[in-house]
């Protein structure tokens, strides 16, 4: 159990300045960007369930397809990619964790000539928004391919793809656990097996009960991913995030190290293993598994790479993206509570870069930066329920 000390505690009571629910990838990025700034920060975590996002994901800093008709937030991905050198480098130097990150560009293969049309479009398309930011992406034909990832054989249609350098891979358990370490090395707290059963407001502030006692801040974060719906129905407000299924399924291990780049739904972990996964599915929170989805993948996998049917499937599971209604990230404080903020996202994976460098700044009552602003709640009150 990791435990730090800034936060006065008497009996069961704590006082801190900022307590974030939450100590996911979102949380533990913005408690440790917050102690880094001297903040007497606390997180506190539920018992980790493994279908969390945090726990489940595959590790991408993927930028290169952010996003069509949004240039900030191709913005805000290509530069949370360029902050992430600068952060991995801290957060091992004060965690004292090492974090595999591998800046290593990703592909996102086409088989046959039309998706690669499709493709083409978009990212021409992508290149056109951007304007004088520019657009670091580009279609690379097979033989381009071939050479990017020359130990894999790829099937008969694949006729190029998309590649982007500022693309790459992190272990992402690594590094969530660095920000926590890190954040209490800083003296900050971080309390697991926490959870936080109700909010009211205290004095200027706000008084949260939790199964570890209370917790009485002068700011709230609320990182608690999809339980951010629940969080957020202590003020009335309804959090417009769903969950998206993901399923997934994992092979054997290859001692070689064959995808050295990912592709997009298909990536080798650090381990060896191979992972196959990228259906979205809208079911609620059911986290049922069905054989034909997971063999659609696995036929998608195998036409992209014949020779993958040859290694024996390990394990298949499902489990849940935290999905904004509209696929953007969420920042905002709570309409009249101008001191309790919500957050929350897909991709916190890669948007660490950018959430560290910007998000407790904000909490701390700075703004965000331009691009930052079109991500508030005000977006869904236009539509009504986007
Ligand atoms: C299969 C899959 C693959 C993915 N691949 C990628 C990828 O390659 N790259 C990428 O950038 N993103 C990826 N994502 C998305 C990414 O994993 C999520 O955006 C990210 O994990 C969300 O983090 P979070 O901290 O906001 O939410 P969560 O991971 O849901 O964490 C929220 C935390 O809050 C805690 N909590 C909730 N309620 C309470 C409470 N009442 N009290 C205390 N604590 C509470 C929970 O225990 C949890 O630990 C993937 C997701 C999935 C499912």
């Amino acid at each position: 159990m990791i435990l730090g000390n800034r936060s006065k505690k008497s009996a069961d009571r704590r006082q801190v300045d900022v307590l974030v629910i939450g100590g996911g990838v979102t949380g533990a990025g913005v408690g440790f960007g917050l102690a880094k700034k001297g903040v007497r920060v606390c997180v506190i975590d539920d018992t980790p369930v493994v279908d969390r996002a945090s726990r489940s994901n595959m590790g991408l800093i993927w930028v290169q397809s952010k996003a069509l008709g949004i240039p900030e937030y191709m913005r805000w991905g290509f530069n949370s990619s360029r902050h992430f050198p600068g952060l991995i480098a801290e957060l091992e130097e004060t965690s004292g964790i090492h974090i595999p990150y591998n800046p290593t560009g990703g592909l996102i293969p086409c088989v046959g000539e039309e998706e690669y049309g499709r493709r083409a479009e978009y990212i021409e398309g992508l290149r056109k928004e951007a304007g004088d930011f520019g657009y670091n992406g580009t279609m690379i034909s097979r033989s381009e391919l071939e050479k990017l990832l020359p130990k894999i054989s790829f099937g008969d249609k694949v006729c190029g793809a998309a590649w982007c350098e500022e693309d790459g891979f992190l272990e992402p358990l690594k590094m969530m656990f660095a920000m926590r370490k890190a954040m209490v090395n800083l003296g900050g707290t971080f309390l697991p097996e926490c959870r936080a059963h109700t909010i009211r407001r205290e004095g200027s502030g706000y008084l949260v009960t939790t199964s570890r006692g209370e917790i009485a801040c002068d700011k709230l974060v609320l990182a608690g991913g999809l339980s951010n719906r629940q969080l957020g129905a202590w003020f009335d407000l309804k959090v417009p995030v769903t969950p998206d299924r993901a399923q997934d399924l994992l092979t054997e291990r290859v001692t070689d190290n064959v995808l050295p780049i990912p592709i997009l739904g298909l990536t080798q972990t650090p381990g060896g293993t191979i992972m196959v996964g990228y259906k979205h599915e809208y079911v609620g929170t059911d986290t049922g598994f069905t054989p034909e989805a997971v063999a659609s993948e696995g036929r998608w996998a195998v036409s992209v790479w014949p020779d993958l049917a040859k290694l024996r499937v390990i394990r298949c599971w499902s489990c849940l993206r935290v999905m904004p209604v509209d696929g953007l990230p969420i920042y905002d404080t709570v309409p009249g509570h101008d001191n309790v903020f919500v957050f929350n996202c897909h991709s916190a994976v890669t948007l660490s870069g950018i959430h560290v460098a910007t998000l407790p700044d904000y909490v701390l009552g700075n703004g965000l930066p331009e691009d930052g602003k079109i991500f508030s709640l005000s977006r869904f009150n236009k539509t009504g329920a986007k």
